[in-house]
Order: structure tokens, then C-alpha cells, then sequence
């Protein structure tokens, strides 16, 4: 026996002894010496006073008077050994321990023994408590309490049962102490079948009448789920005068969201006369979970103010938590500030409060506050600063909490790890992020869906798809929102293989909710897949607002305006209203098919709707309306919105360079000036573009100036080429090209295409060469810039170039745009092609167009030029090609089918050519109407025989 606890002899030279218990100064233990009247002054001691005193007292009694208590050991140890459990001093203790086996007088107390199982259980050794257990030849009901107490105390829930089992085994009888701890271990593992076995034994001994077993009961009734058990339990009940009894119920039912339940019996305590205690409090107010119980919330509040006594630091926090989750964070605030003390729980609530109600400048600050106090922030208050960081997008806030988490060993926990890689992401630092997961001991299901949603969102596709397969290939589970994130990097990559690979994994799986369907129509459209992305739209059953507008807005995307706007006139035919982003795309269809009419009544639409005070709508509408080619409802629209923004002024400027205004453009921009607001990339690119088909040359120079030195702004290869086409355009060809080549960025095609344009426009071989030979160099993916590279070798007659390039079009997979315009007669969008014999009417349209040509010959001088025609071919041919153009085919249609007066207006994909200009001016002054022609690149308006943009485009 001495062997097995020798270490209690030298407990402070033993390196395990656990530093969770206070530390107190070691004993100095003297001999015996008995004292029998001192004896029970020594017990009042050790109730009233600090373990120090006690020992001191101890130590006193052994000096003076060993003999003495030599028959009075139990009542010397049993109030020290209680101390220590009080204290939980376990060092003192063990050494008390040591002292009773030393002194061998003692060591076969049944009472002393029981003594230090419970001493040993409350400091929370469970292992010594066991030993002592053990030894013990006998042992009374109570000993078996103390030793099973001491097994639930410390979340040994099984090895109580087990003990359990051991006392039926052995026969010992249970008394009313037993039943409670035993009913608790069962709650903890929510093992009804055990707690309903040992309910019998309650009945049969008849202790379950006994109110702290019946509250023990129903408390494991509700622990296992059996609410109703519970419940009937609690009814049957004789004496219901114990708070406990009701607390035990009313936080079942809050623990379980049954709030009502939970709340009724509040009343029913109330009309019972029963004194309501904190915990009642504490558990009523959990109760109270969102904002529809607020009244009832406030009213318990104000009881609580009322009775004055109830208001400790859990009721408290109870309190806050409650407003937190009402939304009301002033009124947990002045709860707050009125709390004397606080604890880390309060804190966090607000914490947790702030972040909730997306306050998060707020939560920052606040962490600061706590961290002035002197409280330690835990693992919950670091999870709320890093959402708060990541949401701000504060990477360096980020970046020293993750540090702190680090410091204290909170990076180790799953929830605080994944919240770390979530604030990575959304910080856009997937560096960071990735290292953050990696070094994650422990992943769950969120980690992974976490960081693939990161790596989706900041566009590396490749990751989050590589990610995607390690977590299939590890068997873990897959939801919808992995697979959402999964189908955006498929989109961002533009691989349709994916795409259909994801969408048969689904199908397979059976992951069908509404929200992963319309990501699956998006990403078909965003892959060009037109008749897949149109076929799942139909499989979805119950189609919903984002369902169409992803419908809309694919179309639109993908240049099928025409179709857009027939998904958009059968959505409104459903039940369901659009919302502002539908009709942002739709009338985006609505401008790139310039029909003004249907773009007039989507506007009235819109103010029938009350959409108009939308910022994106009156942005929208006025985009719309310039380019459908009316400038002036344009001008409307910005006239009339208040708070005009950015992209608003913006667009105007834009909306006055397409239509050849650049003074007006440059006017606008500097109101806008006035107006304080800061012009952005965008905005200079809009001014530039006006200045350049406008011929403003000075001012386009002075703009690229002021952007770089006034607003520090980089210029774009985009801003470059606007300023190269205004060059160009003015024949200022050899200041252009020293342009280009002084350009501090490397020239992109979109520069040199613009220098070619201009070469071609004013014949310069020379520069023309140059440019086409660097477009071909460069990658390029435009067929327009192959077509501008053969027109320049068609226009000097070189078409065994003209076919090279042609060739290695055909090689790049790029097929040619073929040239093509629309009119908007009656309530249709009517389209030609070039040559185009496919009109209902087109015998009257060609007939009408040989009268055209022939008055314009007649009375306006017309000459065909056939430099405008890139093909091979005789001259007869040619002038036949330049007759049939499609705009003009449109025109004839124009002048057939609307009334005498009224403008004409026409939409062509490509730049008019030179030969089709003169014919539109020509029309203009010899049959009276404006001809309002939007192209490629900007708006021609014809008027008695002129063009806006003064022949220059
Ligand atoms: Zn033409
Ligand atoms: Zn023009």
C-alpha cells in the first residue's frame, strides 16, 4: 500500500501534479499532540476561514497537542479535507492524504476514506478518487454516492453507469442521492432506455416522489428528447412548489426552439406564486429567440427590473443576448454599460451582436475596448473580430488576429480555422487562405466548402477545381453550395465539358434545390450553349424571379437581344414581378437592338412599377435611350434624376461622344467637375472616345494629361488607342505612330488596330504596313481586327494577302461577322444581311432601292466607289455589292413602311463604309428625312444632305 501512494509523500517534488488547482504554500507538519477541547473550535475554523489559517490552526493542534487527538482523528482531517474540496487545493490534500497514511492510525476509516474520494472527485482527480475507492475493504450507500458524484461531476457520464451496473451486481441498496447523478449520466448520453430502467427502480423503492429525484427525472426526460415524458412527469407531480422542477422544464423547451411552450410555463410559475430564481430568468429569456417575441422580451425585462434582486451578471447577459438577437443593439448596449460586472460572455454577446447586425467598424472597435479592460478575449471573440476583419476587408486586422489566435491556441479549432480561411477570401488573399487551410490539424466538411467557394469567387478557377477533386476523392460529402462555387470556376474558365460534368454529377447525386438550377442556366449561358441553357431553364419546375433574369440576361450576353426580350415578355405573363435586374438587362437588349419603341414602353413599365428612384434603373434607361439614338429623352432621364452618381454623369458624357458631340461632352465634364465629383477610368475613357469623334485633338491631349498628373490615374491600352484613333482620325498619322511607340506600356491590339484604321481611312500605306504586320504578330482573337488587316491589303489590290489572311483566320477557328442591319417598322425588329433576299417583302424592297439609286444618281451626282469593295472582283461586281448593302436594303424598307417625315432609324453590327455614307447622306437631302444610323463605333445622324460626324468616323 505505501508503494502504490508513495508519491503523496513528496506531492511537491512530483512534476505531474496538475497546476489546475490554486497553488497554496507547502505544509510544515509536526509531530501528534492531542487536545481535546480545541478540537471543535478547530472544526469552526476550518468552516469560516482561508485554507492558510486553517493549516496554520492544524499545525498548532499537532504542536501542542498530539496525544490528544489521538481518538479524534476523523473530526481533526474530515473539516480539513472539506476545505481543500471547497478550495479544490488538491496539493494540499494529497499531502493531508499523506499525513493520514503516515500517522497508520487512521488508514482504516470508512468515513476518512469516503472523506477523500469526495476530496479527490471535487478537486477533479478523478484517478486518486478511484484508488482510494478501491482500496476501501467498505464501503456505506454514501461512499458509493460520493465516488458515482464524483464520475458525473467530472464528464465520466459512462463510468458512472458503469458503477451503476456494478452496484446492481453487488446488490446495494440506492437511496434518494443516487437516483439524481445516475438520472444525470443518463441525460448526458441520452440513454432513455437506461434512464427509464432506473425510473422503475425510483418507483419501486418509491423515491420518485421525492422532489429532487422527480426533478432529476424530468430533467433526463427532457436531456433524452422526451419532451413529453417530461412533461407528464412534471403534470403529475403532487408538490410543484420547487423552482427546480420548472427550470428544468422551461429550458427543455427553450433548448429545443419551443419557445411557446416554454414561455406558457413562465405564466403558469407566475400564477403558481412560485419565486422565480436566475436560472428561470436565464432560461425564459433564451426563449424569447427572434424579434416576434420582443414585447413579450420586454416585459420579462421590465420584471426583472421590478423585483430588483434578480439581476446577476447571467441574467445580464441573458439580457443582451436577447436584445442582440431582436436586432436592438442600443438597448443591449445600455444594458451593458449598465452592467458593474462584466464577464467574457457579455462581451462576446455584443461582439456577436455587432457582427449580426452587420455592424462591423463597431465590433473592431469594441474588441479594442475589451482588450483595455484586462479581460482575456476567447476563442468566440476572436471568431467575431475575424468575420468583422474579413467583411471589412481588413487584411492587416485580419492578419494580427489570426497572429493572436496563434499565440493562444484558438488556430487549432476547426470553427475559428475555417472562420480564418472565410476572411482570407474575402480579404481576396488566397495565399493566405491556402496556408490558413493547410495548416489546419482538423477539416470538416465547411473548411473544404470554404475554400473552394474562395478560390471560386477570386477567380482561381484552377485551384478550386483541383480542391473539388481531392474532396470527392476523399469520400467527403458534397451540398449544393460547394457545387455552386464549383460551377463558377467552370464559368470563369468557359469550359463547357465541366459545366455538363457538374450538371450530369447533380442529376446523379440528386442535389436539385431552385438556387443550384439557375447557376446551371447561368453557366450555360455564360458558356455560349444556348440550346443546353434554354432546355434546363425548361426543366426547372417551379421557376423563380432569378431563374428568368438569369434566362434574360444570358441571352443578352450572348447577343440574342431578340430572344431576351420574348423570355422577358412570357415572364410577364407569370405571376412573378420583375425585379431592377431584369429590367436592367432587358433594357440593355433593348438598346443593343435600338428599338425605341419597345424601350418606351419598358419605361413605362418601370414608372408604373416604381422603379424609377433606383439609381441602376435611371443609369440603364438613359444608356437606353442614347442608344437607341434618342439623345434628347437621354438627356431627359439625366436631367430628372437627383443625386446624379458617377456612373450616371458618366454615361451621359458617353451618350453625347457616340452621337458626335464632343463639345457637349467636354461641357458635361467639367460641370460634373463642379459638382465635386471624382472622375474614374471609365470616365475619361467616355471623354476621350468624344473627343475623338469629334475631332477635338487639343483637348483629347490635354484630358490624357490631366487624368495622369490631376487624378493619378494610369491610363488603360484603351484610353491609348481612343487617343491613337483621334490622331488618326485628324490624318496626324506620324504623330500617332511616335505616339504608339512612346507608349511606357507594350502596344495591345487594340492601339495598333486603331492605327490602322486611321491608315486606312487616309490611305497611309506606309504606317498601314507596320501596324497590320504588329496586329498579325499579336494574338489576336477579333475578327474585326482580321477583317480591318485584308481590307488593307484589299485596298491595294493585294489579294494574295487578302487570302493568307483569310487562311490563318480560318486556322484560329474565328469566322468573319457578316455585315447586317435592323429596322424598327410597326411593332418588329425587321433584319437584313447583305444581299439578303429573305424578307416577305423583298421583291417591293429591291424595286424601291433601284428607284433610290436611280434618283440619287440623277439628281445628287452619285458615284459608286468601289475602293469600299475588299473582294476580287470586276467592277460591274463591285458597284452591284456596294447597291445591296444591308443598310441599305433597311433604308429602302425604312422609306416603304413608315410615314413621310418621320425619322429613320438603323442599327448596323459593323462600321458603315464610305460608299454607304455618301448614299445615306445623299437620302437624307433628297427624300427629306432624317436618317439616324448607328454603327460599330458611334451614331450618324443625316440631315438635309450632312452627317453629324462631319465624314470622320
Ligand atoms: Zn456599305
Ligand atoms: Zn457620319
Amino acid at each position: 500500500m505505501a508503494t502504490s501512494i508513495s508519491q503523496f509523500y513528496c506531492p511537491l517534488l512530483s512534476p505531474d501534479t496538475k497546476p489546475r488547482v490554486k497553488q497554496y504554500p507547502p505544509l510544515n507538519i509536526p509531530k501528534f499532540s492531542p487536545c481535546r477541547t480545541k478540537i471543535p473550535f478547530f472544526k469552526e475554523t476550518c468552516r469560516q476561514s482561508t485554507l492558510k489559517y486553517a493549516f496554520r490552526s492544524f499545525t498548532d493542534l499537532l504542536t501542542e497537542h498530539v496525544n490528544l487527538l489521538l481518538g479524534n482523528l476523523d473530526h481533526v482531517y474530515a473539516p480539513l479535507l472539506e476545505l481543500c474540496a471547497t478550495e479544490k487545493a488538491l496539493l494540499q490534500g494529497q499531502q493531508i492524504h499523506a499525513h493520514i497514511i503516515k500517522s497508520n492510525l487512521a488508514w482504516n476509516s470508512m468515513f476518512l476514506n469516503t472523506k477523500l474520494v469526495f476530496m479527490y472527485g471535487k478537486c477533479g482527480s478523478i484517478l486518486n478518487a478511484k484508488r482510494v475507492f478501491d482500496k476501501m475493504c467498505e464501503r456505506t450507500i454514501f461512499t458509493w454516492n460520493v465516488m458515482m458524484g464524483s464520475y458525473v461531476s467530472n464528464g465520466e457520464p459512462l463510468q458512472a453507469l458503469e458503477m451503476y451496473r456494478e452496484m446492481r451486481f453487488l446488490g446495494v441498496p440506492f437511496d434518494s442521492y443516487t437516483f439524481p447523478y445516475l438520472l444525470k449520466a443518463c441525460g448526458t448520453v441520452e440513454d432513455l432506455r437506461c434512464g427509464a430502467e432506473i425510473h422503475g427502480l425510483a418507483i419501486k423503492g418509491g423515491n420518485d416522489s421525492i422532489i429532487h429525484v422527480a426533478n432529476s427525472l424530468v430533467a433526463m426526460y427532457a436531456k433524452c428528447n422526451d419532451l413529453s415524458g417530461a412533461r407528464k412527469l412534471f403534470d403529475r407531480m403532487n408538490d410543484r412548489s420547487d423552482v427546480v422542477s420548472w427550470n428544468s422544464m422551461i429550458s427543455a423547451y427553450s433548448g429545443i426552439g419551443r419557445c411557446i411552450d416554454a414561455l406558457g410555463l413562465f405564466r403558469e410559475i407566475q400564477k403558481a406564486g412560485v419565486a422565480a430564481n436566475s436560472y428561470t430568468i436565464v432560461a425564459v429569456l433564451q426563449a424569447c429567440e427572434d424579434y416576434s417575441f420582443m414585447k413579450l422580451g420586454m416585459e420579462i425585462h421590465a420584471a426583472i427590473l421590478k423585483s430588483g434582486e434578480l439581476l446577476d451578471v447571467y441574467v445580464a447577459n441573458a439580457l443582451v443576448a436577447m436584445y442582440v438577437r431582436f436586432g436592438k443593439m442600443t438597448e443591449a448596449a445600455v444594458i451593458f454599460n449598465k452592467m458593474d460586472e462584466k464577464d467574457i460572455v457579455t462581451w462576446n454577446s455584443m461582439l456577436t451582436g455587432f457582427i449580426q447586425n452587420g455592424l462591423y467598424s463597431e465590433a473592431l472597435q469594441f474588441f479594442y475596448d475589451l482588450q483595455d479592460t484586462g479581460l482575456k478575449p476567447d476563442q468566440v471573440s476572436v471568431i467575431s473580430i475575424v468575420v468583422a476583419s474579413g467583411r471589412l476587408g481588413y487584411l492587416l486586422n485580419g492578419r494580427e488576429i489570426h497572429a493572436y489566435a496563434i499565440k493562444n491556441g484558438f488556430d487549432y479549432n476547426v470553427l475559428v480555422g475555417n472562420t480564418l480561411v472565410d476572411m482570407y477570401a474575402k480579404c481576396c488573399c488566397m495565399i493566405y487562405a491556402g496556408r490558413a487551410f493547410d495548416k489546419m490539424p482538423n477539416k470538416d466538411f465547411i473548411s473544404s466548402t470554404t475554400i473552394v467557394a474562395g478560390y471560386a469567387q477570386n477567380n482561381c478557377h484552377i485551384e478550386a477545381l483541383e480542391l473539388f477533386r481531392e474532396v470527392q476523392m476523399e469520400g467527403m460529402d458534397v451540398d449544393a453550395m460547394m457545387i455552386g462555387s464549383i460551377l463558377l470556376a467552370c464559368t470563369g474558365l468557359k469550359c463547357l465539358i465541366l459545366v455538363k460534368e457538374i450538371h450530369g454529377y447533380t442529376i446523379r447525386r440528386g442535389l436539385s434545390d431552385p438556387v443550384l438550377q439557375n447557376t446551371i442556366v447561368g453557366a450555360y449561358g455564360e458558356c455560349g450553349t444556348i440550346d443546353y441553357m434554354s432546355r434546363m431553364f425548361e426543366s426547372i419546375e417551379c421557376k423563380d424571379i432569378v431563374s428568368w433574369t438569369s434566362m434574360i440576361s444570358s441571352y443578352v450576353h450572348n447577343g440574342l437581344a431578340n430572344e431576351a426580350l420574348e423570355v422577358f415578355y412570357s415572364f410577364k405573363e407569370t405571376t412573378l414581378e420583375p425585379d431592377s435586374i431584369t429590367l436592367v438587362s432587358i433594357l440593355s437588349a433593348v438598346a443593343s437592338l435600338s428599338t425605341l419603341k419597345k424601350g418606351k414602353e419598358i419605361h413605362g413599365f418601370i414608372i408604373r412599377k416604381g422603379f424609377m428612384s433606383e439609381k441602376s434603373i435611371s443609369n440603364a434607361l438613359m444608356d437606353m435611350y442614347a442608344r437607341c439614338g434618342s439623345l434628347d429623352n437621354a438627356c431627359k432621364i439625366f436631367i430628372c434624376t437627383r443625386n446624379k452618381g458617377l456612373v450616371l454623369w458618366t454615361a451621359m458624357i458617353n451618350a453625347y461622344g457616340m452621337h458626335g458631340r464632343g463639345e457637349a461632352a467636354v461641357e458635361l465634364f467639367l460641370r460634373m467637375k463642379d459638382e465635386k465629383l471624382i472622375p474614374d477610368h471609365i470616365t475619361f475613357l467616355a471623354l476621350l472616345y468624344a473627343c475623338s469623334h469629334s475631332g477635338l485633338i487639343d483637348e483629347g491631349k490635354r484630358f490624357i494629361e490631366i487624368m495622369k498628373n490631376d487624378y493619378q490615374l494610369e491610363p488603360w491600352p484603351e484610353h491609348y488607342a481612343c487617343l491613337v484613333d483621334l490622331l488618326g482620325r485628324a490624318n496626324h498619322l506620324k504623330e500617332a505612330y511616335q505616339f504608339v511607340k512612346s507608349m511606357q506600356i507594350e502596344p495591345t491590339p487594340e492601339v495598333w488596330c486603331a492605327l490602322l484604321g486611321a491608315c486606312r481611312v487616309h490611305s497611309n500605306k506606309e504606317i498601314g504596313e507596320i501596324a497590320a504586320q504588329k496586329l498579325l504578330d499579336l494574338d489576336i482573337d477579333n475578327p474585326g481586327n482580321y477583317a480591318l488587316v485584308s481590307n488593307l491589303f484589299a485596298a491595294s489590290g493585294r489579294w494574295e494577302d487578302v487570302e493568307g489572311v483569310r487562311m490563318k483566320m480560318k486556322e484560329s477557328g474565328l469566322k468573319k461577322n457578316p455585315g447586317c442591319s435592323w429596322i424598327e417598322v410597326g411593332n418588329k425588329v425587321h433584319t437584313f444581311l447583305a444581299r439578303d433576299k429573305s424578307h416577305p417583302e423583298c421583291d417591293k424592297i429591291y424595286q424601291k432601292l433601284a428607284q433610290i439609286t436611280e434618283k440619287l444618281v440623277r439628281e445628287g451626282g452619285y458615284v459608286a466607289q468601289t475602293k469600299f469593295v475588299l473582294h476580287n472582283l470586276g467592277e460591274e461586281e463591285k458597284v452591284q455589292m456596294l447597291y445591296e448593302h444591308s443598310e441599305r436594303l433597311a433604308i429602302a424598307y425604312g422609306l416603304l413602311g413608315t410615314a413621310k417625315g418621320t425619322p429613320i432609324r438603323i442599327t448596323k453590327n459593323l462600321r458603315v463604309c464610305g460608299d454607304c455614307h455618301t448614299f445615306c447622306r445623299l437620302v437624307s437631302k433628297l427624300f427629306e428625312r432624317k436618317l439616324i444610323v448607328r454603327d460599330a463605333s458611334r451614331f450618324h445622324h443625316f440631315e438635309d444632305g450632312a452627317c453629324s460626324c462631319g465624314d470622320f468616323w
